[in-house]
């Protein structure tokens, strides 16, 4: 028997031309670096250090086959013989540290946010205000040829092979499915016509780049919007995708345009393994498994089940360049977990800013984040084990300086402790176990059930005091805010004081929500929430029968009445990630919740909470007002004013600014801090 901890994971595939080294693909993921020549380097030092990693095959963040396919305007590109000399920067990179790396290829189709975008037919996606125009038969097999000129490219650039991006609702996807392709010609119509793009894209690419290269193909096994394929028809397209050439199918689950999310911290692990499970029987070359896996565990256990010959994790990877490595070495629980929470990742992307990772800061940043180890040790004193206070204190240690941690609470975490108990944000908790091994294993003294004063922290003799003590709640001043039935989200998520069947949440921020979502939270139903249920609440059929895999919605019924109050008109729930705050926003409304905007807060008595909407006062006759109106900084530890002797006090996170903090703030100002001590 192996003693390998992951045998499967860490097998290697034989291609027959070429071998990975295992079974790990880094799925594509744009960084927002690809998309300027000058940013190159930089992405060289990022694959360089996931290949170093040890991952078997890194896919690059799309790169358009011409102009029509940018997701904006100019958008990186491989169209030339002067864009080689960027791309084997990367190829290099990753070769020289025993990897593989594969080009992605990705027409956007109307998803481009751009006004040359193209698609089957002019029908306009709710996600980009272009409307597309139609592909003729010549601008079709002009993008055929412009995917063989691409691949042509990637192969002379260095790269092990391509990634055709079929899903997601991009060009291909769109040509494929009935909801976007309604044309009548030898391209519409039928399934062998919706299909004939994408398989002659890869027949063509195959016979332009012979037999050693791998082309890889990104196919949907669930679109999850109205007008989506059945199963037969993933199989039948996949069955000729393997025909024309495909090396591998790599698997993508739900149009960007869907309603049903498929990889935020709620979706349950690995909840489409199965599908991928049920191509792979279908097929004679290797399938990939992917959404939401994020510990080798998982991916482990898909590979011994059958489910799938390889297993692609991308946001994982921004998290832990060194998963892989860690997982072979028997030190999965050094890595540093994926949370799904997209802060720093898709919603950047989406935003238009270079991709990070919240629990991360230095992904996307590797040359300008380093850790490196001082000449000259400090002794560093900080103060809160929240997400910043950890940050800091465990960067400080890797750079050798000499860290107490002191924490008020019985435990690390801060707030985080609260976020992970909110359902759907279990993950959460794993950011505290790697912080809590990180702090071992970088030596950091720990001083827990400490409430430590300026006066205490002076007499240790520390150089530098790094105040990371968070927040307190803010009370708003309304009448009758002391009222018995006036309860802090920190009564009910860490006191567990119970709460009536009546609720108005004062605040409908991202805590706000959040308490909203646990006091909907039916305790019959155990956490994390288990797929059947996940799949009822959001009407999704894994049989896909017809629709792209969408059914009518089983939703629990309410246990409680929520009304969701702020003073200001806007959407409830606008300032929300862009990725993530719509789930959130469905999940309430389909339980029931009544969101509130401008409010007017009058008073708090024996009846309930008295408000005004719009000139109109009205009664909320509630057990309990739960006040999520935001925090006030905690800087009593900080000196009136800068002493010219004794140590350097710092201040970051919550402690630092309250407005609008997040741990990705809160975690990337701690790291930035202790890598300039
Ligand atoms: P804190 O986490 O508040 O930590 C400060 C620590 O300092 C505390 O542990 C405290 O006990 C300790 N302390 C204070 N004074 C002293 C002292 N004198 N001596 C010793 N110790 C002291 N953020 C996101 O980005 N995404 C989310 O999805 C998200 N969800 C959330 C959900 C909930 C329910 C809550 C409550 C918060 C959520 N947050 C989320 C916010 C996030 O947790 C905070 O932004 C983050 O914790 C701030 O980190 P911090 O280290 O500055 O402060
Ligand atoms: P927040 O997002 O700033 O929301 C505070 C809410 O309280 C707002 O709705 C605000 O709306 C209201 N408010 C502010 N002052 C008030 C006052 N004096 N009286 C009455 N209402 C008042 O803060 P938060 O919800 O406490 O969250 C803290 C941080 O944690 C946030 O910055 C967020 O990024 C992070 N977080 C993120 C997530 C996530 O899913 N990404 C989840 C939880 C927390 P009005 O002013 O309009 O009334
Ligand atoms: Fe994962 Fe969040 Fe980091 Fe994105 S920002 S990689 S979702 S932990």
């Amino acid at each position: 028997m192996s003693t390998q901890p992951y045998p499967h994971l860490l097998a290697p595939l034989d291609l027959g031309f070429t071998t990975l080294r295992n079974r790990v693909i880094m799925g594509s993921m744009h960084t927002g670096l690809e998309d300027r020549f000058y940013h190159y380097p930089k992405l060289a030092a990022y694959f360089r250090e996931r290949a170093r990693g040890g991952v078997g095959l890194i896919v690059t963040g799309g790169i358009s086959p011409n102009r029509s396919g940018w997701l904006l305007p100019f958008g990186g590109t491989l169209n030339s013989l002067l864009d080689i000399w960027n791309h084997r920067r990367l190829t290099r990179a990753v070769h020289e540290e025993g990897g593989k790396i594969a080009l992605q290829i990705l027409h956007s189709g109307r998803y481009g946010y751009q006004p040359l975008v193209v698609s089957a037919s002019p029908v306009k996606s709710p996600i980009s205000m272009f409307r597309p125009r139609a592909l003729s038969e010549r601008g079709i097999m002009r993008t055929i040829a412009d995917y063989v000129r691409c691949a042509r490219l990637a192969k002379k650039a260095g790269y092990d092979g391509v990634e055709i991006m079929g899903s997601e609702g991009y060009l291909l996807n769109q040509f494929l499915c009935a909801r976007t392709n309604l044309r009548t010609d030898r391209w519409g119509g039928s399934l062998e016509n919706r299909m004939r793009l994408p398989v002659e894209i890869v027949r063509q690419v195959r016979a332009a780049l012979g037999t050693d290269f791998i082309i890889m193909y990104r196919h949907s096994l669930l679109d999850l919007v109205d007008g989506g394929n059945t199963w037969d028809d993933v199989v039948t397209v996949a069955k000729t995708l393997q025909q024309a050439g495909a090396t591998i199918i790599n698997t993508g689950v739900g149009w960007h345009e869907a309603r049903v999310p498929t990889i935020v911290t709620s979706v349950p692990r690995a909840a489409f393994r199965s599908l991928a499970g049920r191509l792979r029987k279908e097929l004679t070359i290797p399938v990939v498994a992917s959404n939401r896996i994020n510990m080798p565990g998982e991916a482990e256990d898909i590979l011994a089940a059958g489910d799938a010959d390889l297993i692609s994790m991308a946001r994982p990877f921004l998290a832990d360049p060194d998963f892989v490595g860690k997982a072979a070495s028997g030190r999965a629980d050094e890595i540093n977990t994926c949370i799904a929470c997209n802060q720093a990742c898709l919603d950047h992307t989406f935003a238009n800013k270079r991709a990070s990772c919240l629990v991360n800061p230095r992904a996307g940043y590797e040359t300008e984040l380093v850790y490196r180890k001082t000449a000259r040790p400090r002794r560093v004193a900080v103060v809160g084990a929240g997400p910043a206070g950890l940050s800091a204190a465990t960067v400080a240690a890797e750079c050798g300086h000499a860290v107490t941690l002191f924490e008020a609470g019985d435990r690390v975490g801060g707030q985080f402790n609260y976020a992970m108990r909110i359902p759907g944000k279990e993950e959460f908790s794993e950011t505290l176990r790697y912080f809590a091994r990180r702090l071992e294993i970088t030596g950091v003294r720990q001083v827990l059930n400490k409430r430590v004063t300026r006066d205490e922290l002076l007499q240790q003799g520390f150089d530098d005091i790094i105040v990371a003590a968070g927040i307190v709640p803010r009370m708003p001043r309304i009448d009758g805010i002391d009222h018995p039935k006036v309860l802090s989200y920190l009564d009910v998520l860490k006191n567990n004081v119970p709460v009536g069947a009546r609720v108005a949440i004062i605040g409908a921020g991202g805590i706000g929500f959040d308490v909203s979502e646990f006091l909907l939270h039916d305790p019959q139903v155990p956490l994390p929430i288990p797929l059947a249920h996940w799949l009822g609440e959001w009407g999704v059929d894994l049989e896909s029968r017809s629709n792209g895999g969408l059914c009518e919605p089983t939703p629990e019924t309410p246990v409680r009445q929520i009304f969701l109050l702020q003073r200001k008109t806007s959407k409830l729930g606008a300032a929300l990630g862009k990725t993530s705050g719509w789930v959130h926003r469905a999940t309430l409304l389909r339980k029931g919740v009544e969101m509130l905007a401008g409010v007017e807060y009058r008073k708090i008595d024996d009846q309930g909470l008295h408000i005004t909407v719009g000139g109109v006062p009205r009664l909320l006759e509630v057990d309990h007002v739960i006040v999520c109106a935001g925090q006030d900084s905690l800087t009593e530890l900080m000196p009136a004013a800068p002493g010219s002797s004794g140590p350097r006090f710092h201040l970051i996170g919550g402690a630092a600014l309250a407005a609008e903090l997040d741990a990705k703030r809160a975690i990337r100002e701690g790291a930035e801090l202790a890598a300039r001590l």
